[in-house]
């Protein structure tokens, strides 16, 4: 899942993108609203986390843009703990919800985990489907076998980032460019076969039938 960050505060941004990472979260970072802005025209997001206070153009003018442009990408604005007005305008400019300043990180977690089930349309936080089962709280990997219990199954970081994506939504193709593009932040160096690698490390775990190849397309999980 991709994340833009935006938040002028050095201190707090590499706090928020420290956590977000260990989390396996891939994060954009800017630091003011114009930039915020034409990121937001150009990359697509699982969610952006966006401070209100921010040089250039404030957040509530970034969030009025996004939601003038029709993009219904999930905003979780950040605000400060006194600041009720403030919040009460960046919810009625389009913000999904809001986390107060100073953050206590667990909760932050907690409702960007809530925005991105919310957006894809899932009540239950665990993903479950072929026999697969998915905690995205524990980063654990579960696997039924064939007598019907189920065993854990070890994965790498991007991995799991890679099962996360095409198990959230069974059935959608993705293209390499786009899994890519959810795995890693801007700075990242992405080797040209890294899905691919990561795509085989998981059928080997999990079986060939997990993950279907769409020839020129890209790589689905089964709908059914
Ligand atoms: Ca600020």
């Amino acid at each position: 899942m991709r994340l833009l960050l935006v938040e002028d505060d050095t201190m707090i941004g590499e706090t928020v993108l420290d956590v977000l990472r260990g989390e396996h979260f891939a994060v954009d970072w800017v630091r003011d609203g114009e930039i915020a802005d034409a990121t937001l025209q150009s990359e697509a997001y699982d969610l952006v986390l966006l401070d209100l206070g921010l040089p250039r153009v404030d957040g509530i003018e970034v969030l009025r843009r996004l939601r003038a442009r029709k993009d219904a990408t999930p905003v979780l604005i950040v605000t400060a703990r006194d600041a009720v007005e403030e919040r009460i305008a960046g919810l009625n400019s389009g913000a999904d919800d809001y986390v107060l300043k100073p953050y206590d990180l667990d909760e932050l977690l907690a409702r960007i985990r809530a925005l991105i089930r919310r957006s894809q349309g899932q009540a239950d936080s665990v993903r479950e489907i072929h026999g697969l089962r998915l905690n995205p709280i524990t980063h654990e990997a579960f696997r039924m076998l064939p007598g019907g219990q189920e065993t854990a199954v070890p994965l790498s970081a991007r991995e799991w980032a890679v099962l996360e994506v095409l198990m959230a939504r069974p059935g959608v193709v993705y293209s390499r460019t786009q899994i890519e593009d959810k795995l890693y932040g801007w700075k990242d160096e992405v080797s040209s076969n890294a899905v691919e690698v990561f795509i085989h490390g998981l059928r080997r775990k999990l079986g060939t039938n997990v993950i279907e190849t769409v020839r020129g397309l890209g790589y689905r999980m089964p709908a059914q």
